[in-house]
C-alpha cells in the first residue's frame, strides 16, 4: 500500500499537471450545484473496491471542483475572498507531501522555527515587544476564542471573588466574538460606535464603569476591531487600549481582515495603539496572500497563554520542557503547520513585495470608490478606509440586489452577494487580490 508503484507515479504526474494548470491559468469562477445534481453525475464515490486514483481524480476535476467557487478569482469580491501567491500554493504541495507535525518543537522544530519567524514579522509590525509570540490556528474564530480564554483566566486569577464575566466590544464587532461569548458562557456588552462606525475609548470607558457599578460581573476583555468585515472600519485603538488598561482589562485586537495592512505604509497610522494590545489576530488567508486556513494569534505575554492552554496527559508530559510547542498556545493539540505556506512566500518574495501588493489593493479600492461616486445609478456609502468599498444602487430593494447578484454569478462575471448596513441592503467589494484590476471593477459596474 505504501509503495510508490507505477500507478502512484502516474497519478503523481496527473495531480501535479492539474495543480500546475490551475496555478498557471486564470481561475474559473464556477458556482454551486445542488446535492441532487452532483449525485446524479458522480453517484456514490465511496465503494468497497475503490474508484482508483485516476478515476477519483477525474470525479474531482471534472465535476466536484467545478461546483466550488474559486476564492482567488479577481472578480470574486465576496465576504473576504483569498488570493494566495503562487509560491504559497506551491509550498502547500510540499507541506502536503511532507507529513509534518506542527504541535510540538520536538517533532516539528524546523517548521515551528519558520512559523515563528513569520509570526515575529507580524508582531514587529504591530510593535509588540520581542517577548511576544503565538501560534497559527485554523481561523479568526478560533484565534479570538483562544485569546479570550486566556484573558478570562487572568481575570479569574486577579479577581478570585468574581464568578461572572463579560466581554465588551463594538456593536460592529465580528460574529465570532458573540460565538466566543456563547462558548465561554459569558455576557457580551455591545458598545455603540460613533457616527463614523468607530468604537471610541471614551464611550467604552463609560460603559465599563457603569457595568462594574451596577453588576457583580466583571468585564475581563475589550475586543477592538481593526478593520470590520462589512465596511473595513478601524476602531479608535489608542483610546480603547487606554480605557481597557486603566481599568485592568485585557485589550484584544481582532484584525482578522485588517491588520494585514500594517505592512502598507499609506494606512499604517490608522492602527496606532495596536502596540498596546495584550493579544491580536490576523488571518493570512484573508489579505496576506496565504492559502486557507491560517490565523496568526499573537500574545504580548505568551507565558500566560501557555499556562492556560497546555494540555496535560501522561503520554504528553515528555513534551513539556522549555522548548516552544505551538499546541500550548491555543485550543488545539494536533495541528498541521498551516503557517508554512505563508512563511515560504514571505521568505521568498520578501516583505517589500507584501507592502507593494497591499498598496496595490488599496489603490484599486480608492479607484473603485471614485468610479462608484461618478456612476449615475450608484451611491458610495463611505470613503473606503481599507480595501472594502460599500455602496448602494439607487431605487433597488432587497430582492433587486439578490437577483442582480445571482445573475452576476450565473453569467460568470463575478461573485458579489449583497450585504446590509443599518437595515439597508448594500453591495460591497472586498478587494484583497492584487490581480483585481480596475477593468474588473468596470466590468462589474457596467452591469449596475
Ligand atoms: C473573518 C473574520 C473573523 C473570523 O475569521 P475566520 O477565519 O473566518 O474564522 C473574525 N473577525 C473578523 C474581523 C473577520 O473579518
Amino acid at each position: 500500500m505504501h509503495e510508490f508503484t507505477k500507478d502512484v507515479e502516474a497519478l503523481a504526474h496527473e495531480v501535479l499537471a492539474y495543480s500546475l494548470e490551475r496555478l498557471k491559468s486564470d481561475p474559473p469562477l464556477d458556482g454551486p450545484r445542488t446535492e441532487q445534481e452532483l449525485f446524479a453525475e458522480v453517484g456514490n464515490t465511496i465503494t468497497a473496491p475503490g474508484l482508483g486514483g485516476k478515476e477519483a481524480l477525474k470525479v474531482f476535476t471534472d465535476v466536484l471542483a467545478k461546483a466550488c467557487i474559486s476564492t482567488d478569482h479577481p472578480r470574486n469580491l465576496a465576504f473576504i475572498p483569498s488570493a494566495p501567491t503562487e509560491y504559497a500554493n506551491l509550498f502547500d504541495l510540499v507541506v502536503g507531501a511532507s507529513a509534518l507535525y506542527g504541535g510540538s518543537w520536538q517533532e516539528g522544530a524546523g517548521a515551528v522555527f519558520a512559523e515563528n519567524q513569520a509570526l515575529r514579522w507580524l508582531s514587529d509590525l504591530a510593535g509588540l515587544p520581542q517577548s511576544a509570540g503565538g501560534v497559527f490556528v485554523q481561523g479568526g474564530t478560533m484565534g479570538n476564542l483562544s485569546a479570550l480564554v486566556v484573558a478570562r483566566a487572568q481575570a479569574r486569577k486577579k479577581y478570585p471573588e468574581t464568578t461572572r464575566f463579560a466581554i465588551a466590544c463594538s456593536a460592529e464587532a465580528h460574529s465570532s466574538i458573540a460565538s466566543a461569548a456563547q462558548v465561554m458562557d459569558v455576557e457580551i456588552i455591545k458598545i455603540t460606535p460613533d457616527e463614523n462606525g468607530r468604537m471610541q475609548g471614551s464611550e467604552l470607558g463609560k460603559v465599563i464603569d457603569e457595568y462594574h457599578r451596577s453588576s457583580h460581573a466583571r468585564i475581563f476583555a475589550v475586543v477592538a476591531t481593526a478593520g470590520t468585515t462589512n465596511l473595513g472600519i478601524i476602531d479608535e485603538l489608542v483610546s480603547i487600549g487606554r480605557a481597557a488598561h486603566e481599568r485592568d482589562v485585557w485589550f484584544h485586537v481582532d484584525g482578522a481582515y485588517g491588520i494585514a495592512a500594517l505592512c502598507a505604509p499609506s494606512v499604517r497610522a490608522l492602527f496606532n495603539g495596536v502596540e498596546e494590545a495584550d493579544s491580536f489576530i490576523v488571518d493570512p488567508h484573508k489579505w496576506l496572500f496565504a492559502p486557507f486556513d491560517a490565523c496568526a494569534l499573537v500574545y504580548r505575554n505568551p507565558e500566560l497563554a501557555r499556562e492556560v492552554h497546555t494540555q496535560h496527559a501522561s503520554y504528553l508530559e515528555t513534551l513539556h520542557d522549555d522548548s516552544w510547542s505551538p499546541s500550548d498556545y491555543a485550543i488545539h493539540l494536533t495541528r498541521r503547520v498551516r503557517g508554512l505556506p505563508f512563511w515560504f512566500s514571505l521568505a521568498a518574495y520578501g516583505t517589500d513585495a507584501y507592502s507593494e501588493a497591499m498598496e496595490q489593493t488599496l489603490t484599486i479600492a480608492k479607484d473603485a470608490a471614485e468610479l462608484i461616486r461618478k456612476h449615475p445609478n450608484l451611491e458610495l456609502l463611505r470613503e473606503p478606509e481599507l480595501s472594502i468599498v460599500a455602496f448602494t444602487r439607487k431605487g433597488w430593494k432587497k430582492e433587486d440586489y439578490q437577483k442582480w447578484s445571482e445573475a452576476l454569478l450565473a453569467d460568470q462575471i463575478g461573485f458579489i452577494p449583497p450585504s446590509s448596513h443599518n437595515g439597508q441592503s448594500i453591495l460591497r467589494f472586498a478587494i484583497v487580490n492584487p490581480w483585481t484590476k480596475i477593468s474588473d471593477i468596470e466590468m462589474i459596474l457596467a452591469t449596475l
